[in-house]
C-alpha cells in the first residue's frame, strides 16, 4: 500500500479516525536544519482542539477496553509490518526534519519497531497473579486493568522512536491513546499515523494532536487524561510532573542529561575512542545517552586525548542525506548560538578548546545549522558547564586520579541519566556498575540504551516519576491493579 509523502504545507490532526485541519489561529514553519528550508506549517493547538481529541479517545475506550487483548495487538503486528515496509521512507523523513545522518534515523526506527514487537506480548505481560485458599476457602486474585485516556509528550531528537516507547504499550493494554510529537518535527509520527490508519486500529483509539506549550497544558488539565507520559528538557519534565501530579494524574517524565564516561589506564583505546567519538558526535550530540563529560584516569589522559582529538576530526559533518556524512545539524539556529556560546563559556571559565566546532560551514548548505565536532580540554569542577547540558556535539575532558575520584565527578552530578567505564577490569566494572549513580550504565558501551523489554531508566534530574518507559514497567504504568477477594458458599456447588 502506498503513503501519500510529502511535502505537506499545513499539517492536520489525527482525530477519531479522521484527518482532520486544524482551526488554530497560531502556525509554525517547520524547518530542515541542513538546509533551512521550510517543510511544512504546523498548528498550535488550543484547548479546544485538545478537548475534541480526548473526547474522541475517551468515546472509544470502553469498546477498546472489552476488545480481547488478543485482538488488541492485531494492528501493532500490521504495524510492524507496515514500518518495516516504510522504513527508509521514514528514516528519510526524520533526516529532513531532524538533521541525524540517515543511518541514524534508519537505527532508530529499528528500535521504534522493537517496541511495537515487544508491546505484542501483552496477553502475558499483562497478567496478574492469584492464591487459592488465602483463608479456608478464600481466594485471591490480582488483575491489570487499563486507565482510560492516557498521552504523551515527546521531544525532538528522536521523533520516530520516543513516541513508540508509549503508544504501542498504552493502547495493547488497553488504553485509548494521544500524542502531541515536538512541533520541530512533526512530519515523522504524520507518516507513522498513516500507516497506523491502515491497520485497521478502531477510530478514537489513537489520536495526534499538533501543538506546543499550550496543547501541553491542555493534556495536563483535562479530567479525562488518566496518565501522562513525558520525555524532553529537565525545566519542562519538572513542570509537567508538578501539573500532572497536582491534577491527579500518573506521569512519567525523563528529563535532560549530563552523561559521564570513565576511561581507566587498562582500556582497549582504540575501541574506547571510537565507541566514545560515536556516543559524544552522534545525531550531533543530541541524544540524552550522548557522552557529554569524559573522564581520564591516570595515564589514560594522555592517549585518549590525542585519540579522541583526531577521531573527531576526522568526522565529516553535512547534509544527513547526503552519502558518507557522519554527522547533521543541530536542530536550530538557536540551538547551534546556545551550543556555540556554551563553547564559549567553557573557554572562559578556563577550559583549552583542543578542537573548535565554531563557525562551521558546510558548501551548498550554508543556512544550516552545523557546529563541527568540539572538544574542551580541562573543564574546571568551578565552570557552569559542568552540570549544564549542552545538548550539541561538545566533548568536555577532565583528569582524575583514580576510579574513586572519577566516580566522585558522577556523584556531583545533578542528571543520572547514563555513566559509562571503559576497562578491561571485570572487578572495577563491578564496582562501578555497583557505584555509579546514573539508570543506564555503560560497561564498554557509549550509548547504553536499554532493549524494549528493558525499563528506559533515569535518575536525579534525568527522571521524575517511578515508573519508566518501556517493558514491564510500561505495563504497571498504563494499568491498575485491582485485587479480588473471593467466597462462594460450599452448599451452592452441592445443589448441582
Ligand atoms: P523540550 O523540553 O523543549 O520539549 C519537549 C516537549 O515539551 C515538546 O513536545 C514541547 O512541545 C513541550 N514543551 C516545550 N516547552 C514547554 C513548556 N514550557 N511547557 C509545556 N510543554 C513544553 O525538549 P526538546 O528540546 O524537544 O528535547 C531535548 C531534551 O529532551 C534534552 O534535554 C534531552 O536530554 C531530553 N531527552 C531526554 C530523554 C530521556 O530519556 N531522558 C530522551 C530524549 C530527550
Amino acid at each position: 500500500m502506498s503513503v501519500a509523502a510529502p511535502p505537506i504545507t499545513k499539517l492536520p490532526n489525527y482525530i477519531n479516525g479522521q484527518w482532520t485541519d486544524s482551526r488554530a489561529t497560531e502556525w509554525r514553519d517547520v524547518t530542515n536544519p541542513a538546509t533551512g528550508e521550510a517543510l511544512a506549517q504546523i498548528p498550535l493547538a488550543d484547548a479546544n482542539e485538545i478537548n475534541q481529541a480526548v473526547e474522541a479517545a475517551a468515546a472509544a475506550f470502553p469498546e477498546w477496553r472489552r476488545t480481547p487483548p488478543e485482538d488488541r495487538i492485531q494492528p501493532l503486528f500490521k504495524l510492524k509490518m507496515l514500518l518495516e515496509e516504510h522504513l527508509d521512507s521514514i528514516a528519510r523523513i526524520i533526516t529532513q526534519e531532524n538533521g541525524k545522518t540517515l543511518a541514524e534515523a534508519k537505527a532508530e526506527m529499528r528500535r521504534a519497531i522493537e517496541n511495537v514487537e515487544v508491546a505484542c506480548g501483552i496477553p502475558t505481560m499483562m497478567q496478574g497473579y492469584n492464591l487459592e485458599d488465602v483463608a479456608r476457602g478464600i481466594d485471591e486474585f490480582m488483575i491489570r486493568q487499563p486507565l482510560g485516556v492516557v498521552a504523551a509528550i515527546t521531544p525532538f531528537n528522536f521523533p520516530g522512536m520516543i513516541p513508540f516507547w508509549f503508544l504501542p504499550y498504552a493502547i495493547a493494554t488497553g488504553n485509548t491513546f494521544v500524542l502531541k510529537p515536538s512541533e520541530r518535527v512533526p512530519l515523522t509520527m504524520r507518516y507513522a499515523f498513516e500507516l497506523l490508519e491502515q491497520t485497521g486500529i478502531p477510530k478514537g483509539v489513537v489520536n495526534l494532536i499538533n501543538g506546543s506549550k499550550a496543547a501541553v497544558d491542555a493534556l495536563l488539565d483535562h479530567p479525562k487524561i488518566r496518565a501522562i507520559s513525558f520525555v524532553g528538557s529537565t525545566p519542562v519534565a519538572k513542570y509537567v510532573y508538578a501539573r500532572a501530579a497536582a491534577n491527579g494524574k500518573r506521569a512519567q517524565c525523563q528529563g535532560g542529561a549530563k552523561n559521564h564516561v570513565i576511561i581507566l589506564p587498562d582500556a582497549d583505546m582504540s575501541m574506547a575512542t571510537q565507541i566514545i567519538s560515536d556516543s559524544a558526535f552522534g545525531c550531533a550530540g543530541q541524544r540524552c545517552l550522548a557522552v557529554s563529560v569524559a573522564v581520564t584516569v591516570g595515564e589514560a589522559q594522555k592517549t585518549f586525548r590525542d585519540s579522541i582529538a583526531d577521531a573527531a576530526s576526522r568526522l565529516k559533518v553535512g547534509n544527513g542525506l547526503d552519502e558518507g556524512v557522519q554527522m547533521g545539524p543541530v536542530i536550530t539556529p538557536q540551538s547551534k548560538d546556545r551550543v556555540e556560546s556554551l563553547i564559549g563559556l567553557g573557554e572562559k571559565q578556563g577550559a583549552k578548546v583542543l578542537l573548535d566546532g565554531r563557525g562551521t560551514k558546510i558548501s551548498k548548505y550554508e543556512k544550516g545549522n552545523f557546529v563541527n565536532p568540539t572538544i574542551l580540554d580541562g573543564v574546571p569542577a568551578s565552570s557552569e558547564l559542568t552540570d549544564t547540558e549542552i545538548f550539541g556535539p561538545v566533548l568536555s575532558l577532565v583528569h582524575a586520579n583514580t576510579l574513586d575520584e572519577g566516580l566522585a565527578f558522577l556523584e556531583r552530578s545533578a542528571y543520572g541519566n547514563q555513566a559509562s567505564l571503559f576497562t578491561s577490569s571485570g572487578s572495577a566494572a563491578r564496582r562501578f556498575r555497583y557505584e555509579a549513580p546514573a539508570g543506564n550504565i555503560g560497561i564498554n558501551i557509549g550509548v547504553a540504551a536499554p532493549m524494549a523489554y528493558f525499563p528506559f531508566s533515569g535518575w536525579k534530574n534525568s527522571f521524575f516519576g517511578d515508573l519508566h518507559g518501556q517493558g514491564r514497567d510500561s505495563i504497571e504504568f498504563y494499568t491498575d491493579k485491582k485485587v479480588v477477594v473471593e467466597r462462594w458458599a460450599k452448599e451452592h456447588s452441592r445443589k448441582f
